[in-house]
């Protein structure tokens, strides 16, 4: 519990890494303090939760009744007893939460609608692709929209994709819509000897394309011993450099369970932010690459959506998309409970 301007700084003073953006004074904290205080008493008197993606900014993740990635959030948003959620994260995230649990209020605070990774493609676009490889199946990642999933038969998360790939009966799949996975899943499939013909789509994440392997080998150089973690959703020549490769989850295991004297972690910066507030005493280096849309969330904007929503701040789904959708997601829980031969990417 955060009761002080004093109490926040004192969380927050740790957070270094993103140059001025996450940079805590007890100035800055001190015009944050009211935000919180104010979104506190409304949780309790709404009875709200406010869910927050690892890549927000420290004080909203401070604020929220859970972090983690969009799998978690998800099934958070689906045992809830609250009558509302907001969902501080993305808007295809919080499609999913409201898929998850169609009767609960899901507000979204973010200003800025997008993902780079989700919009680069729709719904008549997968119809297209379903002609043109009609004996594929379909596996989707979790960043995409409610209308992508809905035409999809399974959908996966960066912890579980290499799992269900290999659990799939079918040796020709569409994975859609991040190429650079479907790429690395390529590597993965050709390493464990599994035969599996992965046609691929040209998204990227914005924020993961931009790492590139001459990044990890200045990082090394003036870092020795430095332990450097990937996210799946980078270029395979980076994930080829990595010492653990792994989803945002996966990597915060792999902090708290290894001593190192440093940490490079590939993947966006709200996670080494989160990691130093719950890791003070360990380092984390590198470059900081922020999302726009993920950054877009404030306390401001938490608060405005928790006294007076608009039509805008609001999840609504296509009716019509809801059911598939749902089948699509419920494929995902089925395949990743079968045990895995090639390990984990
Ligand atoms: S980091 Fe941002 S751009 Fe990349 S997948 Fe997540 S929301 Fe989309």
């Amino acid at each position: 519990m955060i009761d002080s301007p004093e109490a926040l700084y004192r969380k927050l003073e740790a957070v270094k890494i993103g140059g001025t953006t996450c940079l805590y004074t007890l100035e800055k904290c001190q015009q944050l303090y009211p935000y919180i205080e104010r979104i506190q008493q409304l949780k309790t008197q709404t009875n709200t939760i406010v869910l927050a993606h690892s890549y927000v900014s420290p004080e909203l993740q401070l604020i929220a009744d859970f972090t983690g990635d969009s799998f978690e959030l998800s099934k958070w948003a689906k045992t809830t007893h609250a009558d509302r959620i907001v969902f501080v994260a993305v808007r295809f995230m919080a499609e999913t939460a409201k898929l998850l649990n169609p009767s609960k209020e899901v507000l979204v605070p973010s200003f800025q609608d997008g993902c780079t990774l989700a919009d680069s493609i729709t719904g008549p676009q997968v119809d297209a692709l379903r002609k043109q490889y009609p004996h594929a199946t379909f596996v989707c990642y979790i960043n995409t929209s409610v209308a992508v999933k809905a035409r999809c038969d399974v959908c996966v998360t960066s912890s579980n994709v290499m799992r269900i790939i290999e659990a799939l009966p079918t040796t020709e799949i569409v994975f859609l819509p991040d190429r650079l996975m479907a790429q690395n899943i390529r590597v993965h499939c050709q390493q464990h000897g599994i035969q599996k013909q992965i046609h691929e789509w040209d998204g990227v994440c914005y924020v993961h394309d931009e790492y590139d392997p001459a990044m990890i080998d200045y990082i090394r150089q003036q870092y020795p011993n430095v332990q450097v973690a990937v996210h799946p959703e980078c270029a395979p020549a980076v994930v080829a450099l990595a010492d653990f490769v792994g989803s945002t989850s996966q990597m915060m295991a792999f902090v708290a369970q290894t001593d190192a004297p440093y940490y490079f972690l590939l993947t966006e910066c709200g996670l080494a932010t989160r990691l130093q507030v719950a890791h003070p005493d360990k380092v984390f280096v590198g470059t900081c690459t922020m999302c726009r849309y993920m950054k877009s969330n404030r306390l401001a904007d938490v608060e405005r959506v928790m006294r007076q929503p608009t039509e805008r701040d609001r999840v609504l789904l296509d009716p019509a998309d809801i059911e598939p959708a749902q089948r699509c997601l419920d494929a995902m829980f089925t395949w990743a409970s079968i045990p895995q031969k090639g390990g984990v990417i």
